[in-house]
């Protein structure tokens, strides 16, 4: 039965992963708005109606921390000219395309990104938006010029968006103004929320709001403060890069005697919806005061590793219970799969353990723990109240097709660890969004015209940059 028949509203799953652990007959039944009406296990035989998935089905994470514009500059820092070369170096090269880059290309280049992320496993994305301003850094005549270029893209491409307009208004703890090569990020609390409470206004299908504070270093406590209260009269999650430096961490604490995370438990605003992105550098004590805040983290495993960033001490999140969603970032890893085996991987090679994830006889299997881990924490940070396999969440899912090379053979009961633990894998064969397909045989139906449209904005994105290499275009 083919998606357009009528009433291809029921599927049902040879096999579906519900709970912790592969079920087997499992009957999923979305109703007209595209959410989950019923989720059933032990369902022997397809009932009448309901379209038969040819294969294992998986239900797909947030992304819950991404800068699209970002995508553009994928591969393309990855040389070292001279002297050191550490996140600060990139972060200048970074606002190169920042301060260039056009509504049109921005909407360009997240769409090649969103699809993507789609064959990745991540059917909804958080954007840490702080793009907001024209290049020279004057308001566009709609503030939310570049959010709707996200939202189009997030439309060409089927998955769902939330926005976060980030609050930015300075260029360092000791530096109250932004940087001249900043000039397009600049906000204050009010206009963060106005900017949220536009994208809420215009009520576009799979697009919500929440509201972030760029940085301890990149906000004053004042303005902070201010943004808590604003909150207070608003929903959705709360996002703010913490703790990601040890340079940010050394330069907090002179400022305020207190690191990143102590000095935001002292505020006494943490509580589940806020998402501290990267916690990479963050003491027992802080692991501690999150998880009695109930915020959650936001690791973006691949980036954290491009960037030198560190590592952040997982056993203890994990061990604290603490939400952990994963985030994409810098884009330069568009698949969860990856992403969680870098966050084991990393540890492993820290501690020169294995399984390091894994938490005997609990749950003994690292992929099952960690995708587990970031299945329960991946509605918070999107403001979706459920998400996964369950009644009430939005309709996603993925399909994989047991015949690929990193599953062939492989039983089911170790199937989730072939996925995250073997490379060259390309398992995730369909993409369902809302109850339809978006990615079929591993294919995005608009995938040829928005490629063509993202070489296109990257060959005038680069072609004005001296040092970019436009003689070889991608
Ligand atoms: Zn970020």
């Amino acid at each position: 039965m083919s998606d357009a028949a009528a009433g291809a509203r029921s599927f049902w799953a040879p096999q579906a992963w519900l709970v912790g652990g592969w079920r087997d007959g499992v009957l999923l039944r979305a109703d007209s708005s595209g959410h989950w009406a019923e989720v059933a296990g032990g369902v022997a035989t397809p009932p009448e109606g309901a379209q038969v998935l040819g294969g294992p089905v998986l239900p797909p994470l947030v992304d819950a921390h991404s800068h699209a514009f970002q995508r553009a500059m994928a591969g393309l820092a990855e040389r070292r000219e001279a002297g050191e070369d550490d996140f600060w170096s990139w972060r200048d090269r970074m606002y190169g395309v920042a301060l260039r880059i056009t509504p049109e290309q921005l909407r360009a280049v997240a769409a090649q990104l969103y699809v993507e992320l789609l064959r990745g496993g991540y059917t909804q994305v958080c954007e840490f938006h702080y793009l907001q301003h024209r290049p020279d850094g004057r308001p566009y005549d709609d503030p939310l010029a570049l959010s709707w270029a996200l939202a189009d893209a997030a439309q060409d491409a089927g998955l769902g968006l939330t926005l976060l307009p980030v609050l930015y208004e300075r260029a360092g703890f000791a530096q109250p103004a932004l940087r001249d090569d900043q000039r397009r990020f600049k906000t204050d609390a009010e206009a963060v929320a106005r900017l949220a409470a536009g994208v809420r206004a215009a009520g576009r299908p799979r697009v919500g709001a929440g509201l972030a504070i760029h940085s301890l270093r990149a906000a004053a406590p004042d303005s902070i403060r201010a943004l808590c209260r604003l909150a207070e009269g608003i929903e959705g999650p709360l996002h703010i890069h913490v703790a990601e430096q040890v340079g940010e961490v050394a330069d907090c604490l002179k400022a305020t005697g207190a690191r990143p995370i102590e000095w935001l438990v002292r505020q006494g605003v943490l509580d589940a919806r806020w998402q501290l992105v990267h916690a990479t550098h963050a003491e027992p004590h802080e692991i501690e005061s999150v998880a009695r805040s109930g915020a959650g983290v936001v690791i973006c495993p691949a980036t954290e590793a491009n960037l030198g960033d560190g590592l952040t001490d997982l056993p203890r999140w994990l061990a604290e219970g603490v939400p952990i969603s994963i985030g994409s970032d810098s884009q330069v890893t568009r698949s969860w799969v990856e992403e969680l085996r870098w966050l084991e991987y990393g540890q492993r090679l820290a501690l020169r353990q294995r399984n390091v994830g894994a938490e005997p006889g609990v749950q003994p299997a690292t992929a099952a723990r960690l995708f587990d881990a970031a299945l329960a924490a991946s509605a918070a940070p999107a403001g979706l109240a459920r998400w996964g396999l369950v009644a009430g969440a939005r309709a996603d899912f993925l399909v994989l097709d047991p015949q690929d090379a990193s599953l062939l053979g492989v039983p089911a009961s170790h199937r989730l660890d072939a996925l995250v633990f073997t490379s060259p894998g390309d398992a995730i064969r369909d993409v369902y969004v809302a109850g339809k397909r978006v990615v079929a045989e591993r294919r995005h139906a608009a995938q040829d015209a928005i490629a063509a449209r993202f070489a296109e904005a990257m060959r005038a994105l680069w072609e004005t940059d001296a040092g970019a290499p436009v003689s070889d275009p991608p």
